[in-house]
């Protein structure tokens, strides 16, 4: 398999990224619910998240929003055009 370009490299870091952006919305959202019992700022939390996952967390052949949930590597493949997500940028 070759190298990622710096393009896929770069999406690929950008998507690490989000998932500990996303993580650390989830547990202030988590927080804000549990100790706080601030309901609103919850939703809020949640509905960014979502908001920055469907903008964000695309696959760049299709546009198909993806799970951020799943593991991020090189050869991870989009469930809907099947293509490589980070090659061939
Ligand atoms: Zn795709």
């Amino acid at each position: 398999m070759q190298d990622l370009s710096d393009k896929g490299s770069a999406l690929k870091a950008k998507f690490k990224k989000f998932q500990k952006l996303s993580l650390l919305l989830y547990a202030l959202a988590a927080i804000s619910f549990v100790f706080a019992s601030n309901i609103p700022l919850t939703i809020i939390l949640v509905v960014l998240d979502i908001f920055l996952e469907t903008r964000l967390y695309v696959c760049p052949h299709c546009g198909k929003t993806l799970d951020c949930r799943r593991r991020v590597h090189d050869d991870v493949t989009c469930p809907k055009c099947q293509k490589y997500i980070f090659r061939g940028l």
